[in-house]
């Protein structure tokens, strides 16, 4: 069967490779087989192993549905009674953590800071000095919404010499910028299956350190299907999600898992790396000024102003981009405009140059002269 090709430059869900879309052409089978949890339990072993955690320390609790279900499940689950949960907020992700803590009547402190930069370390510590009853401190590795990269290396280490548990939202870098659960300080991370493991829709999972999960356990539960705990203890029971879990998807995600060790962590970063250069090229070529300056990105997400030009018209270059197999994504600053082109999932530099062959003609047939041209001042990029 030959599935028509197409390249997603949105920020998940990513290309997908023909073999991980036909894995989930499988005979019907009830997952509470054993066949099934064993491939349950190597998929949980695989992804603490792509963060580089021990096995005995560290273990990967799945849940069924989008990421923004591990954002959930970490912050309601493990804040104990009386304390309060710190999120370092400079973007879309971390204000949607704030705003699920608010829906929960979490006690939380939204720290602020620019979309634009990386936080400042002296004001992360600040905070922690001055309110002791912090126990958890939230940050958003890779701020999907601009592209940035958040220092959570260094922010872990402060965390934790104030002894408070870190919570990383590593969705748009996990399977892609390399991480190591020591080494960059974290206690929980997560991620979907359909951004940097290119695999389906349907499956999202925290890896964390077990000993915390444990400590959990006495926490208020504040949401039933939610619980970080109770999803835990079910796995160490049974080996099985509680509940009916996303079973195709699951097939998806154990070859896209087999063609991640395939391709190997350091030369997967390689390819995405080169083809956010290849993006990068494109886009100066054509005199696309971009968001962030260089040395705040992930490497992952260009976030490109609208020019000024009155013809600019996102959604008709976006439409043919579309009709020609491409596509393109908005951008998520309110009182910027912008759009992103984003380095995820199964496409190499190529694509990116035969995308910027439709992309051109987009533009072109909007009567935009290149260079593209921007107002008065020059902001540095
Ligand atoms: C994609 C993403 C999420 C989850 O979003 P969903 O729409 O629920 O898949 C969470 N955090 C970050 C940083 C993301 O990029």
């Amino acid at each position: 069967m030959k599935i028509e090709r197409k390249i997603l430059l949105n920020p998940g869900p990513a290309t997908t490779t023909d073999s991980v879309k036909m894995a989930q052409v499988v005979p019907d089978i009830c997952p509470r087989e054993r066949e099934f949890t064993e491939m349950l339990a190597g998929i949980r072993s695989d992804l603490v192993r792509i963060v580089h955690g021990s096995q005995e320390k560290y273990t990967a609790v799945l849940f069924c549905g989008s990421g923004t279900i591990n954002m959930d499940v970490c912050l309601n689950s493990l804040l104990p009674e009386g304390k309060k949960v710190l999120v370092i907020n400079n973007g879309a992700y971390s204000q949607r953590a704030a705003d699920i803590c608010e829906y929960y009547g979490l006690d939380c402190i939204s720290l602020e800071f620019e979309f634009d930069r990386q936080p400042e370390l002296a004001l992360i510590e600040k905070k922690l000095a001055e309110n002791p009853d912090i126990a958890l401190v939230y940050a958003t590795h890779h701020e999907t919404g601009t592209g940035l990269l958040n220092p959570v290396k260094e922010i872990g280490e402060i965390v934790h010499r104030y002894g408070a548990v870190f919570i990383v939202d590593t969705t748009s870098s996990y399977a892609m910028i390399p991480i190591d659960m020591e080494r960059d300080n974290i206690d929980f991370c997560m991620a979907s299956a359909q951004k940097g493991l290119m695999a389906m829709t349907g499956l999202s999972f925290v890896i964390g350190n077990r000993e915390l999960i444990e400590r959990s356990a006495d926490y208020p539960k504040r949401s039933y299907y939610c619980n970080l705990y109770m999803q835990y203890e079910f796995f160490k029971k049974t080996g099985e999600m509680h509940f009916t879990p996303p079973v195709q998807s699951i097939y998806a995600v154990r070859q896209a898992l087999d063609e991640y060790w395939a391709e190997g962590e350091e030369r997967k970063w390689q390819r995405h790396t080169r083809v956010y250069k290849e993006i990068c090229k494109g886009l100066d070529h054509m005199g696309f000024r971009r968001l962030l300056r260089e040395d705040q990105q992930s490497g992952l997400v260009a976030a490109v102003r609208y020019p000024a030009d009155f013809r600019w018209n996102f959604e008709e270059i976006h439409d043919y981009c579309y009709a020609h197999g491409f596509t393109i994504y908005p951008g998520k600053i309110s009182g910027t405009d912008t759009f992103r082109l984003c380095a995820l999932g199964a496409i190499d530099d190529s694509d990116i140059r035969d995308f910027f062959v439709v992309f051109k003609e987009a533009v072109d047939r909007l009567g935009i002269k290149i260079p593209v041209r921007y107002g008065g001042e020059r902001d540095g990029r």
